[in-house]
């Protein structure tokens, strides 16, 4: 039984593979983490250079675009995972430093695979010489009718070589043959022909997975296009580029037996392989894009239900969406993800964040993610939860990813960032903060634009120990983006924090207007000569400072959730408090 030979290479070879079709999904973080970590690790433990590859993986054309290879290589570079080899990528930290990643110090670039066609075609064009390969002309339409047949016998379809074997080699390569080097041209796939005997992959987390003689069928390795597949690209360049480790996920497992058997027909060494356990969410099912619509469907399906007023087509009209595709989606038939956030919008839910950039956008921060993902199927032993990526370099080790499904428990991901967050050095904090909010919200940065003024330093005191991640920093002083007279003031806090009559201390309103002129009092108007003068205040009615601070929030910011009273009160400025609170007097 064919298996993989041994593997005898001294430097130790990663490489993450991403297709460019889309966002960085926090599973394929997870693997270029594990990827990064190891070629790390290794390389410290066999002193020699460490060398994790970017490949960028874009043979499917339609699907692939430039965009979205730059995109995941900034998610990378944000989340600190930095490759040795693969595409240049300039980046600018938040602390103005500037890093230059990538390069190609082995010579084995190209790393995107549409711009290695021409090394494609060279193992190609050997396979079908030595018949490990052979054209198949058979048209898309006649292999459909077959695999409905197939399928309709309750039969598994496979690829019936016949007729293309039964054509010598010399026409075989004058009908692939381009018209204009003298040959017929004609449209052709290129297929492997599978010798069928048993394939077993060598997994380093899974350990022996054998597939039974016939379960890879003459798979196609070169489409109509002229482009490889993902199969034949992969261990093309698996090979070219020396890599001797592939970690990537479960879902790729069955994968792998197409890719040994290509190996042994190229007379390639099989890569070592560690298929990581696949992340799923905390009810069992598996993590994937699609979870943003679900959550959207939900929340529309549950509003039409509970509301007459809203139907299918309202909200069609309501959100310009199209509304056949919005019965689409609502039918499950399709997972836009641009229905999912207008609907998200819409019905006022959060969307479950699924990609890099999405956790980015919610405010988290690199390092709690990394430390987080770490511990999706890998675990350094001991009790140790809280560690950094130089930890995981050091410690990362491929015997230690485990089998079982790993469990994406958000509740965690959010307590490892609010503890980052919380203890991060002040300064640390406002450079942070204030570049986030520079990138995902602009409005803020625009009311702040200087990251060293003190009005800004104030702003950060106020929400650094009481926030989870830079969103909730940011909706945490929403107040100071609405201008004086368009507060909206909350219906129930008005009700319960100024309507209300304390037997003992009279209404809030009363004791708002009674603060009115402690305010006006106050002449260096910062958050300790305004804590002293409310303090003070407060003490002549016998009352706690938060009896005042009640209905001074609702007239400052309309609800009764604020930071401290007295940073609320600085941060407008004196001005526009008395504003809001005459404002709230007169309207409320
Ligand atoms: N391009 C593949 C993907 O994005 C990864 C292939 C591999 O790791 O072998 O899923």
């Amino acid at each position: 039984m064919p298996t993989q030979p041994e593997l005898k290479r001294p430097q130790v070879v990663t490489r993450f593979a991403p297709s460019p079709t889309g966002h960085l999904h926090i599973g394929g973080a997870r693997t270029a983490l594990f990827c990064w970590a190891y070629s790390r690790a290794e390389a410290a433990r066999q002193g020699t250079p460490p060398a994790f590859v970017l490949r960028i993986e874009d043979t499917d054309q339609a699907r692939s675009s430039e965009s979205a290879a730059k995109g995941m290589c900034e998610d990378l570079a944000w989340l600190g995972i930095t490759w040795d080899e693969g595409p240049r990528h300039e980046r600018t930290g938040d602390a103005g430093d500037h890093q230059v990643i990538g390069g190609d110090p082995r010579h084995v670039g190209p790393f995107f695979q549409a711009q290695r066609l021409h090394l494609y075609n060279k193992y190609i064009m050997q396979l079908v010489e030595q018949e490990k390969a052979f054209p198949a002309f058979e048209k898309a339409e006649e292999l459909d009718a077959k695999r409905r047949e197939a399928t309709s016998r309750k039969q598994t379809y496979h690829y019936d070589n016949t007729a293309a074997l039964a054509i010598p080699l010399v026409e075989r390569l004058h009908r692939m043959k381009p018209v204009s080097e003298g040959g017929k041209g004609e449209p052709h796939v290129v297929r492997l022909r599978v010798t069928g005997e048993p394939i077993t992959v060598q997994d380093q987390v899974l350990g022996e997975v054998s597939y039974a003689a016939g379960e890879v069928d003459d798979f196609v390795l070169r489409k109509a296009d002229g482009f490889p597949t993902y199969h034949f690209a992969v261990v093309i360049d698996d090979e070219t580029m020396g890599v001797t480790h592939v970690l990537r996920a479960q879902e790729h497992l069955n994968n792998t037996p197409k890719h040994v058997a290509l190996q042994q027909a190229l007379g390639f060494a099989s890569p070592i392989y560690a298929h990581m356990p696949i992340i799923c969410n905390m009810d069992g099912s598996k993590m994937s894009k699609r979870d943003k619509a679900k959550t959207a469907r939900a929340a529309a399906k549950t509003a039409i239900q509970k509301d007459p007023a809203i139907s299918p087509g309202a909200i069609a009209q309501e959100t310009g969406l199209d509304p056949a595709a919005l019965a689409d989606f609502l039918a499950q038939n399709n997972d836009s993800i641009e229905i999912a956030e207008a609907l998200g919008r819409r019905f006022g839910v959060t969307l479950p964040e699924v990609e890099v950039e999405d956790f980015r956008a919610a405010g988290y921060l690199p390092e709690a993610i990394t430390n987080f993902i770490a511990l999706l199927g890998w675990s350094p032993g001991g009790d140790i939860e809280k560690f950094d990526t130089a930890f995981i370099a050091e410690r990362f080790d491929v015997h230690r990813i485990g089998k079982t499904s790993a469990k994406f428990d958000r509740m965690k991901l959010l307590s490892f960032n609010t503890d980052a967050i919380t203890t991060m050095a002040p300064a640390e904090f406002n450079r942070r903060f204030h570049q986030w909010a520079r990138d995902y919200a602009p409005p803020l940065a625009a009311v702040f634009p200087d990251s060293a003024a003190p009005r800004w330093e104030m702003l950060c005191r106020a929400v650094q120990p009481r926030c989870k991640t830079f969103k909730d920093a940011a909706d945490q002083t929403a107040f100071l983006l609405v201008a004086d007279d368009q507060v909206t003031f909350d219906p129930k806090a008005v009700e319960k924090v100024l309507k209300k009559i304390d037997p003992a201390t009279g209404s809030g309103a009363a004791l708002l207007a009674g603060v009115v002129s402690v305010i006006e009092g106050v002449v260096e108007f910062k958050p300790e000569t305004i804590h002293a003068a409310i303090e003070a205040f407060a003490a002549t009615k016998n009352l706690n400072i938060g009896k005042i601070a009640q209905p001074l929030r609702v007239a400052l910011t309309g609800s009764t959730v604020s930071p401290p009273i007295d940073a609320t009160l600085a941060l407008l400025g004196k001005a526009s408090s008395l504003a809001r609170i005459h404002r709230c007097l007169q309207t409320a």
